[in-house]
């Protein structure tokens, strides 16, 4: 395929972030002259990478323009997503669209080497599925969870993981290798947030936040409608931001940061303490195995002690939502993560703190996560290696 000059990477850009637009809207926003965009669209739709799919009415004039999208059979990403507790993968087509998917659970005694085999196991029942070929695919988008080394390709080790013995995987070179495809990495909340983006934020908000809030914390942030992305960083620097210097030990060694305070492991020690100090609480009877669906249940049961912690969760984790947005100007916060989306308490709490905090931007509480994941990591594999150098 010939290398595509800047203009046509521009109005690709926009067409793939939109999904549909019209011509004369690509003219306002690319600000090209005229005829020069004529000749820019007729290449990409001679070339096979835009297609025009009907026409509208243009308002001012009164003539039809016609309407853009991708041609979705373009090409094709093979996205593959490892959490703590499952991993699945999908092909996905250039319009950002699953065709099929795998889903399996991570257990005690799964290693490296059979997650690949298992994963390139589903590569080949897809595209037998779907009628492709490897070929086809553009590259591999690899979503995993933190603490990620992204120079190295590697997954260090991760916390809570639920198969033994994940330290230092080269995960990268692995599945490059298995494959014979070049495979892009990226923690789960970009390619979370990613996923979002491409699915209906991209035309309204130029600069957005996503926080996913589970067993730990992570983030990732889209600045003038681009993933902002620094591979020097192994710990995410939201989750690691010290709100106390004296306070509680966290993970990462440090004292006092968000994550010590706002996830659902801090949440559920902190129930645990006070019901040891002689709280009462529905959740006392699972002491020692406390879990995020017994919280669920004790939130939903109006447990005096689920909610305080919750809501003294959701306080803390807002003060530094705001303590954000006092630092960037963003239009859109986007929250997800185990916590945010089984407990609707947390986040509403959370959105109350900010909109007494006057903020002038829009909280999403985050759907289908997984998919989005898969769909986001594939975007970043099209825009590396299409749109930008
Ligand atoms: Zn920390």
């Amino acid at each position: 395929m010939a290398e595509l000059s800047a203009k046509e990477r521009k109005i690709l850009w926009y067409v793939r972030g939109m999904g549909r637009v019209s011509r004369k809207r690509l003219l306002e926003l690319s600000r090209l002259k005229s005829p020069t965009l004529y000749r820019v669209i007729e290449t990409l739709v001679q070339e096979g990478y835009l297609a025009v799919s009907g026409s509208e009415e243009d308002k001012g004039k009164g003539r039809p323009t016609d309407i853009l999208t991708v041609n979705r059979t373009w090409t094709y990403v093979f996205s593959v997503c490892i959490t703590r507790t499952r991993f699945f993968c999908a092909a996905v087509d250039f319009g950002n669209q699953i065709l099929a998917y795998r889903s399996h659970d991570i257990l005690a005694d799964l290693t490296p080497e059979a997650m690949v085999e298992q994963m390139f196991a589903d590569f080949l029942e897809i595209c037998g599925d779907c009628g492709l070929h490897r070929q086809d695919f553009l590259g591999i988008g690899l979503s995993a969870v933190g603490p990620l080394d992204y120079r190295e390709g590697v997954m260090i080790g991760p916390l809570h993981f639920h198969a033994e013995g994940w330290y230092q995987v080269p995960i990268v070179k692995m599945l490059g290798s298995r494959f014979g495809m070049k495979v892009l990495l990226d923690c789960n909340a970009s390619s979370a947030l990613m996923g979002h983006y491409m699915s209906g934020y991209f035309d309204e908000y130029q600069n957005a936040v996503y926080v996913s809030v589970g067993t730990c914390i992570g983030s990732g942030l889209i600045i003038g409608q681009r993933l902002h992305t620094n591979r020097n960083i192994i710990l995410d620097g939201f989750a690691h931001m010290i709100i106390d210097m004296d306070g509680r030990k966290c993970t990462c060694g440090e004292y006092g940061c968000v994550e010590a305070y706002a996830s659902t492991t801090a949440i559920l020690e902190q129930c645990s303490r006070e019901i040891k100090m002689g709280a009462e609480s529905v959740m006392e009877e699972k002491l020692g195995r406390l879990k995020l669906e017994d919280l669920k249940d004790a939130v939903l049961a109006q447990d005096p002690l689920a909610v305080d912690q919750v809501q003294r969760a959701a306080n803390i984790f807002a003060k530094c939502i705001v303590n954000y947005l006092r630092m960037v100007e963003l239009d859109a916060v986007v929250l997800g993560g185990s916590l945010v989306e089984s407990i609707p308490l947390f986040f509403e709490q959370v959105v109350r703190y900010a909109q007494k905090k006057e903020m002038q931007v829009k909280f999403f509480r985050s759907q289908q996560e997984e998919r989005n994941i898969l769909k986001g990591i594939a975007s970043e594999v099209i825009e590396t290696n299409l749109l930008w150098e």
